[in-house]
């Protein structure tokens, strides 16, 4: 996909917030430091749209990208941040549940895995969770470049095995060093986006 144009146009931290435009969207989700930001960058060929981890502690806010005026990605803040009070917690897990549950805009999800390692609980859970609420889900499993690549079906399989992706939903591997996945990723959420 040629990007022409990629903004921030919203970070949300309530759902007054979020932007009622009808374009499609795919969220993104991942545990902190999986490389989503890259992911970002990397699809969206920009160097610096999506900010590399957000700071503990600091508001968490759902932020919408526009993109070639025509469909929406929502960086979702990384799961497994600990650093925020309770209550903050509560009140924002409340806000995406809410958000992924009853936005009419939302096609489908990016989760983003570290592709080295065995998907953790939380990818588990999320994972779960997501088909549990039958959305659409694309797993990419991040810095394949730091596997061999004799050994990336492996991995692949994996990710397959302990996330139970389910036939409908699909693996890529990916490298925002290198660009692997980046082509078959686009297939995968424009098929979401735009069927
Ligand atoms: P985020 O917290 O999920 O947004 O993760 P970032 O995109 O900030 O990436 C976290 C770290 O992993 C950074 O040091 C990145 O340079 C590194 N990283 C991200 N993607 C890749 C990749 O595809 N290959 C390699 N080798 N490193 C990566």
């Amino acid at each position: 996909m040629k990007i022409n144009q990629a903004e921030i146009v919203m970070s949300a931290a309530r759902e007054a917030q979020f932007p009622q435009a009808p374009f499609p969207e795919i969220a993104l989700s991942g545990r902190s430091n999986v490389g989503k930001s890259s992911f970002i960058n990397k699809v969206l060929t920009r160097k610096n749209l999506a900010r590399t981890s957000q700071k503990p502690g600091k508001t968490q806010t759902l932020n919408f990208y526009l993109i070639n005026n025509r469909f929406h990605f929502v960086d979702v803040p990384g799961y497994g941040y600990a650093k925020v009070s309770k209550k903050e917690r509560e009140a924002w897990g409340k806000l995406l549940e809410h958000y992924f549950q009853t936005r009419e805009q939302l096609r489908g999800v990016v989760q983003l895995v570290d592709s080295r390692h065995e998907p953790t609980k939380d990818d588990v859970a999320m994972y779960n969770w997501f088909k549990h609420h039958e959305i659409p889900v694309i797993i990419i499993g991040t810095k394949a470049d730091k596997i061999p690549k004799g050994k990336w079906q492996k991995h692949k399989k994996q990710i397959n095995e302990t996330l139970g992706v389910i036939n409908s939903d699909t693996v890529i591997l990916f490298s925002a060093e290198t660009g692997l996945g980046k082509d078959d990723a686009w297939k995968a959420m424009t098929g979401l986006l735009f069927s």
